[in-house]
């Protein structure tokens, strides 16, 4: 019998250190780190972006060095150059996964926009793309009016559309998610993504699109992949991990495209406590 030794771990870099006036990059990041470190598959180094404000010349992340980018960012735009090295990166094969408000970055940076496929804020307008929809079974790209916007946080189902997707292979139909933020009418060039799951915020809810909004998306950029969850909001006020990231349907769909994402496979089970339609999943 041979002992087959572990598979080298999934190298991410989580790159984080500026948020919007709407949230809190200390905490998400800190989450985040916690969380992927915790799960055995990924060894993570985060990096912190100078503040906003001070000077990027010298910021030039080691891309290379990485499977995949795990984005809690958004903030100071980069130089040119470390753009067009980002850019090569992801075309050239690595990984990028999108986390909840890295998608209001960069609202000028076109490679970014195709990279997140839709995004919101930021100055986005009518004119970033289509928005993404979910209608009879298939994807719609609807360039009706209406710009990024969420309902107040509240519990919501997440519907699979895309059961045979590796990220998705083997997760419930639908799962109930902790109180979060539902991203809605976001907008984007959409191209070549995939829609992983929906969830819709019905007209019982204030400021709810009555749409399958899409919550977890792919898309392929070049010959690299990126995984865009919107899920896991931190408020700029918030001092403790929000329920939403302690979601274990949130958790086991990151780590599934943060996965994918590096090596385009996903040899993940699903764990025990996968959260079902009745009631969220939050672990300690
Ligand atoms: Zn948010």
């Amino acid at each position: 019998m041979t002992r087959e030794s572990a598979p080298p771990k999934i190298k991410v870099l989580l790159l984080t250190g500026q948020s919007n006036q709407w949230h809190n990059w200390k905490v998400s990041s800190r989450a985040l780190e916690a969380s992927v470190s915790a799960d055995g598959m990924f060894e993570v180094d985060t990096l912190v972006t100078p503040d906003a404000g001070e000077d990027f010349s010298e910021f030039a992340p080691a891309w290379s060095d990485y499977d995949v980018v795990l984005l809690d960012y958004e903030g100071d735009v980069w130089p040119r150059e470390t753009q067009r090295a980002f850019e090569a990166f992801v075309s050239g094969g690595g990984g990028l996964v999108a986390f909840h408000a890295a998608d209001n970055a960069f609202p000028d940076w076109p490679a970014f926009n195709e990279m997140i496929g839709v995004g919101g804020w930021g100055g986005r307008g009518e004119d970033a793309g289509p928005k993404v929809r979910w209608r009879k079974g298939k994807m719609v790209l609807d360039d009706g009016p209406g710009v990024a916007m969420h309902p107040d946080p509240f519990e919501f189902l997440v519907e699979t559309c895309a059961p045979d997707h590796p990220v998705m292979r083997g997760l419930p139909e639908a799962w109930l998610h902790a109180i979060d933020e539902q991203y809605s009418q976001l907008r984007g060039p959409a191209k070549n993504l995939t829609v992983l799951a929906t969830a819709i915020a019905g007209p019982e809810i204030e400021n709810g699109t009555s749409e399958n909004e899409p919550m977890l998306m792919a898309i392929d950029y070049g010959k690299g992949r990126v995984f865009h969850t919107t899920l896991g909001h931190v408020g700029a006020n918030d001092t403790e991990t929000p329920a939403a990231m302690k979601c274990a349907g949130f958790l086991e769909t990151l780590f599934r495209g943060l996965e994918w994402a590096a090596t385009g496979e996903v040899t993940r089970a699903v764990p025990d406590d996968f959260p079902g339609t009745e009631f969220p999943e939050v672990r300690a």
